[in-house]
């Protein structure tokens, strides 16, 4: 049997079987899932996910950059793989040798990707208001002049959404205009003769807010790892969604701390009062943001204890005062349930002040990553 060892997370695959049917039912019939497994699938483990989702028939899937494609193919992950962000020239044979899509940024890019002389399978980024990647919306011109490049294979039409997750009128205006213009862009080039190619511009919140649109796939990252970016998100449809990720650690030692000691690096927390103190091993090198650092708290045999002094590299202090037979080896929580409690990755993020995605995005590799037993039924 695996021994856990200092921190570790827990993935609960049933968990992430769960949350692809809840999407896949919400979705439209014709729409599929594109999973956004970029960033070690959201800190995740890109393999282990990737696997999986495959294994549960998912059959496209995205990322950030060609490396992480390449891990994914050198693992066995068969499915089409589109890369979203900027690929070097220099890296051009790799979209050949490993069958991968790639973003076409804008005009000046499509050329460089047609004069590397191979055919290369595309999809067309159009950028409809974010003003990240993407030919602009309203360049028709230059977008139709891609069509004329002989190297490419073009397969797909996407854009992004940047207000998304936003339900308040100014941000729902936003979004319908950048659908609108996204829809122009599909129209015209159907004017243009051009047919035979999927659209998407759906993430999580796309979908959660717009369910109803009808593209081919969408692009589904955070929500699909059972995680809304900040607690209590609102949301026009409310799916049952359930965590993938448990991130958990242990108590290295428990001491007591007196009244007037201060604690850790910069001595940042003075005890009040006489206290029980622990030390954890999980730090910032873990990911653990040291913006937590007296705010954060965690489980520990169903209690919250507060996080207190400075987070260090590669450990933490923890308040466990009158916690009873807490010792040494016993498991911390840091994302997840411990009885009847629940940490959710959001709400780290909120005491962080960020979103989950770029928590869990951050999780070290120090970490083990194992897989969660279901327990026996009692
Ligand atoms: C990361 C990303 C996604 C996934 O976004 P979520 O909000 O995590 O669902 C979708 N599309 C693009 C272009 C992305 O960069």
């Amino acid at each position: 049997m695996y021994q856990k060892g200092r921190a570790w997370i827990e993935l609960n695959l049933e968990n992430l079987a769960h949350n692809v049917k809840q999407f896949q039912s919400l979705l439209p019939a014709q729409c599929m899932l594109m999973p956004a497994i970029k960033a070690n699938a959201y800190g995740h483990g890109a393999v282990i996910i990737g696997q999986a989702l495959e294994e549960m028939g998912i059959t496209d899937f995205c990322v950030a950059s060609v490396s992480e494609a390449v891990e994914l193919r050198n693992a066995g992950i068969t499915g089409r793989i589109l890369v979203l962000g900027y690929t070097s020239p220099r890296q051009f044979a790799e979209l050949v040798r490993y069958r991968l899509t790639q973003t076409v940024i804008d005009l000046a890019y499509a050329r460089q990707l047609h004069d590397f002389g191979a055919m290369l399978e595309v999809h067309v980024g159009i950028d409809t208001g974010m003003h990240r990647l993407g030919e602009r919306s309203d360049r028709l011109d230059r977008i139709l002049k891609i069509w004329e490049f002989k190297n490419l294979n073009i397969t797909g039409v996407f854009s992004h959404l940047c207000v998304s997750d936003g339900v308040v009128d100014t941000e729902r205006d936003y979004t319908l205009q950048q659908i609108a213009s996204f829809h122009a862009v599909v129209d015209a080039l159907h004017r243009n003769g051009i047919f035979g190619f999927k659209t998407h511009m759906q993430g999580s919140y796309g979908v959660l807010n717009y369910p109803g649109l009808q593209f081919d796939y969408a692009r589904i990252g955070i929500a699909l790892y059972g995680a809304y970016s900040l607690p209590r998100h609102q949301t026009v449809v409310t799916p049952c969604l359930k965590p993938v990720l448990s991130l958990k650690s242990r108590v290295e030692c428990v001491k007591p701390l007196h009244t007037g000691e201060s604690i850790g690096y910069g001595l940042t927390f003075t005890a009040s009062d006489e206290m029980q103190i622990a030390a954890v091993s999980i730090g910032y090198a873990d990911g653990i943001p040291r913006e937590l650092s007296n705010k954060g708290r965690v489980l520990v045999n169903g209690c919250h204890a507060p996080m207190i002094g400075r987070i260090c590299m590669d450990q933490l202090l923890i308040d466990v005062t009158g916690f009873p037979r807490i010792s040494a080896g016993d498991e911390v929580v840091l994302i997840g349930s411990s009885r009847e409690r629940e940490i959710f990755a959001s709400d780290v993020a909120d005491c962080a002040d960020t979103i989950s995605n770029e928590i869990l995005s951050r999780l070290g590799s120090r970490l083990e990553r194992v897989l969660e037993v279901p327990l026996p039924c009692a």
